[in-house]
């Protein structure tokens, strides 16, 4: 039997729809899964001819790692848009591996001027260190984000005579409240087992006690006093502590991060315990 002229177009339109149809629909899937998000950056390596690995933190989808393709070269724009601190408007294109790609990014805030003062730059290291190793995970916390974008910003306001003191001081009372996001907290306003004024942390316990109470690492109460207040009030609203104290605190973070978080904070509160 001969197949009609008409069945044979037929059935060839059907083919051609298919085809296109299902050309369509994977070109779709690709275009879908290309996603835009605000997002400030972590860390920038280099990385082969001309590209850089970006580590990203973002409100909406966690930690994200991007290559940004040729971003190296000397007539690629995109390079200066993902030097660390600065907060994005980025597109992603997820790949097969962990690794994404950026297609484009518009600064939203560029952090020049963080990076351009050397005393409020290594105090941002304090800062950057304990956001990546504090969280590893790449869940989404709104929260976490928009207090790293606050600490920067606080970082960049005018902060006195004493500078290195200033940013020392965001830096720590940043790093207790990301302390207390990850669910650790320290108690350290009085002893809390008696109420009495603070003579050392407990690192173990996430507590301060008096002398007769209980022992750790030493915690007058002056220092207490301002952990306690850098953990209740707004960034870049404490008086800078004196430097004693605010080695004290560092050192709180850093027991408290390595007791409870298995992490070293190792660039914390450098300026003062150098
Ligand atoms: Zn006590």
């Amino acid at each position: 039997m001969t197949v009609s002229p008409l069945v044979d177009l037929t059935r060839s339109l059907r083919l051609i729809a298919t085809a296109s149809c299902s050309r369509s629909s994977r070109t779709n899937l690709a275009v879908a899964g290309a996603y835009a998000t605000e997002a400030i950056v972590l860390r920038s390596f280099r990385t082969g001819e001309a590209d850089r690995v970006v580590h990203l933190l973002t409100p909406g989808f966690g930690r994200v790692n991007v290559i940004a393709k040729g971003a190296r070269k000397t007539t690629g724009k995109m390079g200066a848009r993902l030097e660390p601190l600065t907060r994005i408007d980025a597109i992603v294109q997820p790949g097969k591996s962990d690794l994404s790609t950026i297609t484009g990014a518009d600064v939203l805030w560029s952090g020049d001027e963080l990076r351009r003062d050397p005393i409020r730059a290594l105090a941002a290291t304090g800062g950057i260190e304990a956001i990546v190793r504090l969280f590893p995970e790449p869940e989404p916390d709104e929260r976490l984000y928009r207090g790293l974008q606050r600490y920067l910003e606080a970082l960049t306001e005018p902060l006195g005579d004493d500078v290195r003191g200033g940013a020392d001081t965001i830096t720590l009372g940043f790093v207790l409240k990301l302390l207390a996001l990850a669910g650790w907290r320290p108690e350290v306003a009085a002893c809390v087992a008696c109420g009495a004024p603070t003579a050392v942390y407990d690192a173990a316990a996430g507590c301060a006690f008096c002398a007769s109470c209980g022992s750790g690492s030493p915690l007058d109460p002056i220092a207490a006093s301002a952990a306690a207040q850098l953990l209740a009030e707004p960034l870049g609203v404490v008086t800078t502590p004196a430097p004693v104290a605010r080695a004290a605190i560092a050192r709180v973070c850093r027991e408290t991060a390595e007791q409870h978080g298995g992490v070293r904070l190792a660039l914390l509160g450098q300026g003062v315990t150098a």
